[in-house]
């Protein structure tokens, strides 16, 4: 018996095998969870239904999260097949790659929005569906980075959205609180991923931090799996609100 046996969650985010959220995916299927996956288009399904195949994962479903007849049909579709769930995992963000590059004032309406909006506002309006799924309490996690917090050369309007983000996990777990629904974030260190590779100079960041971190070496799939773990599941079942950071303690280096 796994740790998360009987245990129905979503997952937002597997782009490839390489993503956080495919880790946090192996993990939770390792212990025991039922597991639903999305993926955004029928190119990215090409590459989701292989990912679910392999880890035993029958339920996956299409979900764009900035088109609300998706997400309505993807709730929908979980109501039906399961009824109720215990877990959300949203690891979802997007900017476009110019913003990400030119200096920050330069950040168009348009793309000051779509990255909001993509990855800040879509953790409230799916948590406001799974709300109604998790009757019996749950648990919601989102994946975020400390240049919500710092200035991180090249993050620019994704450490915006971020911010936002971390504001809006506090105010979820505020107002779901009552329901016994907890929603925490986790801060992790930079791992080359396919979103991270849309940041400039995102190498450079990869040595930097390795170099500088407390623990002298980057952080892992693992390490960001295994914390996720926890803040879906009892152990931390008196922790809502937080940010966690999960970054070999670079946070806490000041000079
Ligand atoms: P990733 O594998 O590229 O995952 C990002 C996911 O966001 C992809 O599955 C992508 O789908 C999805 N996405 C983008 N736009 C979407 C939309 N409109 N609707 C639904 N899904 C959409 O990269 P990752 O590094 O694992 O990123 C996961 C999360 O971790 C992100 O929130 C990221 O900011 C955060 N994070 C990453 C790092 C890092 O260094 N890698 C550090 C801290 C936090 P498609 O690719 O299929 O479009």
């Amino acid at each position: 018996m796994g740790r998360f046996s009987g245990k129905k969650v979503l997952v937002l985010g597997v782009a490839n095998e390489r993503s956080i959220a495919h880790s946090i995916t192996t993990e939770l299927v390792k212990e025991g969870a039922t597991v639903a996956l999305t993926y955004v288009n029928e190119a990215i399904e090409k590459r989701v239904r292989p990912i679910a195949e392999e880890l035993g994962i029958k339920h996956v479903y299409q979900c764009d999260v900035q088109n609300e007849e998706h997400i309505d049909k993807l709730f929908a579709e979980i109501k039906d097949a399961w009824g109720s769930l215990d877990g959300m995992v949203h690891s979802i963000a997007f900017a476009d790659r110019e913003d990400l590059s030119r200096r920050f004032v330069e950040t168009s309406r348009a793309g000051f929005q779509l990255a909001l909006d993509v990855s800040a506002y879509s953790l409230v309006t799916l948590s406001k569906r799974a709300e109604k799924l998790m009757s019996e309490g749950g648990s919601i996690i989102t994946l975020t980075y400390l240049g919500s917090q710092r200035v991180v050369k090249n993050y620019n309007v994704m450490g915006v959205a971020k911010a936002a983000l971390e504001a809006s996990v506090r105010y979820l777990a505020y107002e779901l609180g009552e329901k016994g629904i907890r929603v925490n974030a986790v801060s992790a260190g930079p791992i080359k991923t396919l979103a991270a590779s849309g940041i400039a100079g995102f190498k450079d960041m990869l040595s930097v931090f390795a170099e500088k971190a407390p623990l002298r070496r980057n952080t892992s799939l693992e390490d960001v799996a295994k914390a996720s773990l926890f803040l879906l599941g009892h152990d931390a079942s008196g922790v809502t609100g937080e940010t966690m950071y999960v970054d070999c303690g670079f946070n806490t280096i000041g000079m």
